[in-house]
């Protein structure tokens, strides 16, 4: 009776004089500062299928390849139907009462201004269908300015914040709401506010504004975004986001009936591009029986358009080459395959991890495992920033939890400490825990989270280096013992769905 269970707590140690390895190389070997610069400053932002988005995964091929990394590829992941998107030249500013220029960013996938747009700038106010009249026929070749959305109050919370031991504490315990999904708001009031809003972009559109600008940003940094757009369609009207500061001001004039006048410019590239494609490298497994299941490490390579996409997710895609590059290094003979994957159209909805799914593991229509189903051994995943790993998710994965802890007290005295039950969401380790298989992310201190993602300040200063090489031995080494255990890490046991589940039902927001 007691042999087996000596077994396999024995088979949980990890190889300490191979973790010892792990620590050295990436410490005194690391190539996170080499491969920071190459995916934030060099390749420069990687939106989803346009020009930064290809040059960013040549260069991660290329650097594969020099890892001396196996079966390097870009691969197709799937289709896509926004096309390619560039934005080639951006300008705003106010001329008058008196000029003052902009930080600004163009929202993907909307269109070009005709050249320079000059002229006094309209507030578009309309809260309710008997606001349009007003506006007809007043916004044509216009500068419209849409109302503010939120306002701002000044924080006294820090903005790069550790962990403290009580906070990890408190995320080691199972919540109460576990299990449960959000409630879903007022659905009736939700849906008019929807209809409000296409009826006002639709109105926008047959008026011929020129542009229009929103509110969206702070401290004078721009955000990000996209616009939902089908290639072969009309280009939408140009949309810019404007920092909360600069929106504000314009506002305040021109609800004082001060006029406000702008000159903006906006010069953006659609072209034919109708795929998704994700970058593939592995460390092909030795074992005889095993060497054709895969531990899989990914996070995703995609970015908005402003910014360098540095800690969403250069960071992670950085960390996991950097794993398996010291796995390299170190010639290490894994039974199982480990496999990296830089993920695209991640921010449009895990597509390039879903796409994997799709093509190797599960049907999509049919639902029927795929032959690789069986030999998936786990997958680890990182879109949480710049910050150290502190612990690990378990995505209520119980039957891991005595694993993970063998394997995470080699790193008690970095910091990593700690197993929560809980789910985390919005990103590509859905993918895999969505049909079944054992996917994690790893709990991460919180920097500048809130301020940094998806906004023109992504940049190469986000990235913490210390924290980055930590993460990557880290993953080295969650990698190497998972390759190595006698058995592929425990999935959850399949359940019968409640009649009225509204799991997958909303694509949540995407880190
Ligand atoms: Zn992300």
């Amino acid at each position: 009776m007691f042999i087996p269970v000596l077994l396999l707590s024995q088979a949980e140690k990890p190889d300490l004089s191979m973790i010892y390895k792990i620590k050295q190389e990436g410490q005194r070997n690391s190539a996170i500062e080499d491969l920071a610069f190459g995916l934030t400053d060099f390749t420069g932002p990687r939106l989803t299928s346009s020009t930064g988005g290809a040059r960013g995964n040549e260069w991660a091929k290329k650097k594969m390849e020099e890892f001396g990394f196996q079966n390097v590829r870009i691969e197709e992941a799937r289709s896509f139907s926004n096309g390619g998107w560039d934005n080639l030249k951006t300008y705003a500013a106010m001329t008058a009462p008196y000029y003052a220029n902009f930080a600004c960013n163009p929202v993907a996938w909307t269109g070009s201004t005709k050249g320079l747009v000059k002229g006094e700038v309209v507030l578009l106010d309309i809260k309710s269908d008997t606001d349009f009249e007003k506006y007809k026929g007043q916004i044509n070749g216009k500068i419209v300015l849409m109302p503010s959305t939120t306002t701002y109050e000044v924080s006294f919370e820090p903005y790069a914040t550790r962990y403290t031991e009580e906070q990890l504490e408190q995320l080691s315990l199972a919540s109460q709401q576990q299990g449960r999904r959000a409630p879903m708001g007022d659905m009736g009031i939700y849906a008019a506010q929807m209809a409000l809003r296409n009826k006002i972009s639709e109105f926008i559109k047959t008026e011929g504004a020129a542009v229009i600008l929103r509110s969206s940003g702070t401290f004078n940094v721009p955000r990000s975004g996209n616009a939902r757009y089908t290639a072969g369609n009309p280009e939408p009207v140009a949309e810019l986001n404007l920092p909360l500061e600069a929106h504000g001001r314009m506002e305040r004039l021109m609800k004082r009936n001060v006029p406000v006048e702008m000159e903006v410019e906006i010069l953006n590239r659609f072209f034919d591009s109708p795929k998704i494609f994700n970058v593939i490298g592995e460390i092909q497994g030795t074992d005889k029986l095993l060497k054709n299941e895969v531990v899989l490490l990914g996070a995703h390579i995609d970015s908005y358009s402003g910014g360098t996409g540095a800690a969403d997710n250069a960071s992670g895609c950085i960390v996991m080459m950097e794993a398996l590059r010291i796995l390299k290094n170190l010639d290490v003979a894994p039974r199982r395959t480990i496999r990296v994957a830089l993920w695209g159209g991640e921010e449009q909805g895990l597509n390039g991890s879903r796409g994997y799914v799709e093509k190797y593991l599960v049907d999509s229509k049919t639902k029927e495992h795929k032959t690789d189903f069986d030999k998936f051994a786990a997958y680890f995943n990182m879109d949480n920033g710049t910050g150290k790993y502190r612990g690990i998710y378990l995505q209520e994965n119980d039957m891991v939890r005595p694993i993970f802890e063998e394997w995470m007290k080699p790193f008690a005295d970095m910091g990593v400490t700690t197993i929560a039950i809980r789910n985390t969401g919005g990103t590509d380790h859905q993918s895999f825990d969505a049909v079944g298989l054992p996917g994690f992310q790893f709990i991460q201190d919180e920097i500048e989270y809130d301020r940094g993602y998806h906004s023109v300040m992504d940049t190469w200063e986000r990235l913490i280096m210390a924290d980055l090489r930590h993460n990557a031995i880290v993953t080295a080494s969650f990698a190497y013992n998972a390759a190595m255990r006698d058995a592929k890490l425990p999935g959850k046991p399949v359940m019968k769905q409640p009649a009225n589940s509204q799991q997958n039902q909303r694509v949540p927001m995407m880190n």
